[in-house]
């Protein structure tokens, strides 16, 4: 593997043979140290690369390199970081071996649609996948037996350009392949192995690719090979597409086609985890095996059933893929028997007993084949409960059986490197080994106001300075409008009181809330010595009308001088601008529709970096809200529907009665104490409870245990 990966940098000198093995290896993502290594070799050519270091690599010159290889205190941390990660890498045992279980050879396989891993890897479109990004992580990290099966999507990226009118275009960006940290799954003979979906006709084909993530294997699937017609080509090319056929046929290539390609690779797994439903056909491969060996369909389901878990992710209704029978027909009609099940018995298998007629659900056919299945917060445990009450009809809604597990965010991923600095200073030097224990977090308390105000606000100068580029860049090689430059946000001013809030454009994310009353908004933006300015990211999906208008309406603020300059819209809101935005804003905005947030995660990641949450109660914001560590808001009860106006008018009395005079009440030497006070609460309570490690470690010990041992 070393061998192989050095010869695609012939030059690298002998002295820094190891850092191809760590530039393909995202490790080095989330360790602060491995990341320096490559920052160091070249400030410029790392920003350039876009922070791949395959892509860097790559392009540096022979001078560069050279210089490295006899640069001794280049070499020293060199020699130290590859140290570390080779036996990090290599070491067999964890909290999982230690603390769990021996589970032997066997392991889990984790499907999903969509990875949010690194802005190298457009494999993403929001929350789903930066969720399973940090799921394989901090699997890495407590040493978790699971590896991943998911989409490589070339034409992932959908670069968001905003007209001088504020309507977002998207322009497709093809990933270059050979520069990125993937890389080909080889067969025998030295060539990408290929692998042919069963069911569909004329055959697809899948050429399979691998990223590691530490010790987690991601293998992602790939149709836009030559073997394929184009309309196969096209299975992989974006994530959602919304052609039903279409879209139908790239989830039997993700479900199927991604166990047969576990099956070639000779890689076997004992547990499936199935991250929302679109994969959940792979839950039929499993059976399908277990009849071709010679099971009954109801001895083989029983079987897959035990260690099946089943994550499902939204309220949303247009969120569950529903397949009409007619389409099930042309793909599966040759699967039926496989199974040992007629037609009936097979469709029966995705029925929502609620719209029977409406076709294959993709939720209630996981439901059904799975023993352990959840929602992702408590909230949307109870709405999920209701919205699945039917396929228990003999229950009481409480009693239906799914639970939940709240999510959590990679907290080594999402705290920016000079808060981890603050932190080992404060915290002791093994704070992040043990950071689920809410106990460690009480350190927070011991810094000092002063240097926690200081790296905030250096935390906020590197937002506004990133901003401020983005759009030179833009105004310098594209020409845009000034009126976009404007409005990206180059007249912020870094002082003033800054709230974010970046999510995808969905209607029901109601972006514009804010906007609803303007008389109330416009006092609290040109406020002479108290304002306050909000910065907006997000994309709207490509075929979403509804949710572009929004976008072109907070746009049109952004321009409108009586908004007094405080409002920005940025462009292309990814992983990258994610990470300045939760970092350096002062507080975290959600006002999504009730109950409709199933968790939200954005928060969690702002929270980690005393970013207080100014949210509506739903989500993962009913746990988290403890009265001191942020605000909440829309908590009566009745019925969504029209319920803006009210929320609107509880937002707005929040930030001027509350926010704004908390924030400006500073001592003589400038400190706002009382401030300090929410954002060190933020830290303590939210960083242990809401970080993936917890969240693993409640999925481990509550399901894949269980399922591990009912093998
Ligand atoms: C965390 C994250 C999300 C999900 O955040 P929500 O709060 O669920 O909207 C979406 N996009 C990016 C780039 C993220 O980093």
């Amino acid at each position: 593997m070393v061998d192989e990966l050095r010869i695609r940098f012939p030059n690298l000198p002998e002295q820094l043979a190891g850092l191809p093995e760590l530039a393909y290896n995202l490790w080095w993502s989330w360790n602060p140290q491995a990341r320096m290594l490559f920052k160091k070799l070249d400030r410029v050519a790392w920003k350039e690369s876009g922070h791949n270091p395959v892509r860097m690599l790559k392009e540096l010159p022979q001078g560069v390199l050279e210089h490295a290889a006899r640069d001794a205190e280049y070499l020293h941390h060199y020699n130290a970081v590859i140290a570390r990660y080779r036996r990090e890498i290599a070491s067999r045992s964890g909290w999982f071996q230690e603390d769990v279980m021996d589970a032997g050879e066997k392991t889990i396989a984790y499907f999903s649609a969509e990875y949010g891993l690194h802005h190298s890897l457009p494999f993403y479109a929001g929350g789903l996948g930066f969720l399973a990004g940090d799921h394989l992580k901090e699997c890495s990290d407590l040493r978790v037996p699971l590896f991943a099966v998911g989409f490589m999507y070339p034409e992932g990226y959908l670069r968001q350009r905003i007209r001088s009118d504020g309507w977002q275009e998207n322009v497709d960006e093809v990933l270059v392949r050979d520069a990125a940290p993937i890389l080909r799954v080889l067969d025998g003979t030295g060539e990408q192995l290929l692998v042919k979906v069963p069911l569909i006709e004329p055959a697809v084909h899948v050429a399979l690719w691998k990223v590691s993530v530490g010790r987690v294997s991601l293998y992602l699937l790939d149709t836009d090979i030559d073997e394929n017609d184009p309309w196969n080509r096209s299975i992989s090319a974006h994530l959602y597409i919304g052609d039903i056929e279409q879209r139908l046929r790239q989830e039997i290539v993700l479900g199927i086609g991604g166990s047969e390609a576990l099956s070639i690779m000779g890689v076997a797994h004992s547990v499936l985890h199935l991250n929302e439903g679109h994969p959940a056909f792979a839950i039929l491969e499993r059976i399908r095996m277990r009849v071709a060996e010679g099971a009954t369909f109801e001895e083989a389901s029983a079987a897959v059933r035990a260690t099946t878990v089943f994550t499902t992710h939204t309220p949303v209704p247009a969120g569950h893929d529903v397949f009409p029978f007619t389409l099930m027909d042309k793909y599966f009609s040759k699967y039926y028997p496989l199974l040992g099940l007629s037609r009936e018995a097979f469709l029966q298998l995705g029925v929502h007993p609620a719209e029977p007629s409406a076709g294959f659900n993709m939720t209630a056919f996981a439901l059904r084949m799975s023993t352990h299945h959840n929602g992702v917060s408590i909230r949307h445990g109870e709405v999920a409960r209701r919205m699945w009450m039917s396929l228990w009809p003999d229950r009481k809604e409480e009693d239906v059986p799914i639970s939940s597990v709240t999510n959590g965010v990679h907290v080594p991923s999402w705290i920016e490197p000079k808060m981890e600095l603050l932190f080992n200073r404060y915290l002791g030097p093994g704070w992040l080994d043990d950071h689920d224990s809410p106990v460690i977090w009480e350190l927070v308390n011991d810094i000092p106001d002063e240097e926690l105000w200081k790296a905030h606000f250096w935390l906020k100068m590197k937002l506004h300075n990133f901003i401020r580029e983005q759009v030179r860049k833009r105004w310098v090689d594209d020409r845009i409008s000034a009126t976009n430059v404007v409005a990206g946000g180059t007249i912020l001013d870094p002082t003033t009181l800054t709230i974010g809030f970046a999510r995808r454009f969905a209607t029901y994310k109601r972006a514009d809330l804010i906007f609803r009353d303007l008389e109330r908004l416009r006092p609290l933006l040109s406020n002479r010595w108290q304002p306050v300015q909000i910065i907006f990211a997000g994309k709207a999906h490509p075929a979403d009308d509804a949710g572009k208008r929004i976008l072109q309406k907070i746009f049109s603020f952004a321009i409108d001088p009586g908004m007094s300059g405080r409002i920005a819209f940025v462009e292309n809101y990814d992983e990258q601008l994610a990470q300045y935005l939760i970092h350096g804003v002062d507080v975290w905005m959600n006002n999504p529709l009730p109950p409709l947030e199933a968790s939200g995660t954005s928060g969690m990641k702002a929270a980690v970096n005393g970013i207080p949450h100014l949210s509506i109660a739903d989500g993962w914001w009913i746990e988290g809200f403890t009265g001191d560590n942020g605000w909440s808001f829309g908590l009566r009860d009745g019925p969504p529907g029209d319920r803006d106006g009210a929320d609107a008018d509880e937002l707005y009395g929040i930030i001027e009665k509350k926010i704004v005079p908390l924030y400006y009440d500073v001592d003589e030497n400038g400190i706002p104490r009382g401030w300090i006070r929410f954002m060190k609460k933020s830290i303590i309570n939210c960083a242990p409870r809401f970080s993936a490690r917890r969240m693993v470690k409640e999925y481990t010990t509550r399901f894949y245990q269980a399922a591990l041992k009912a093998v």
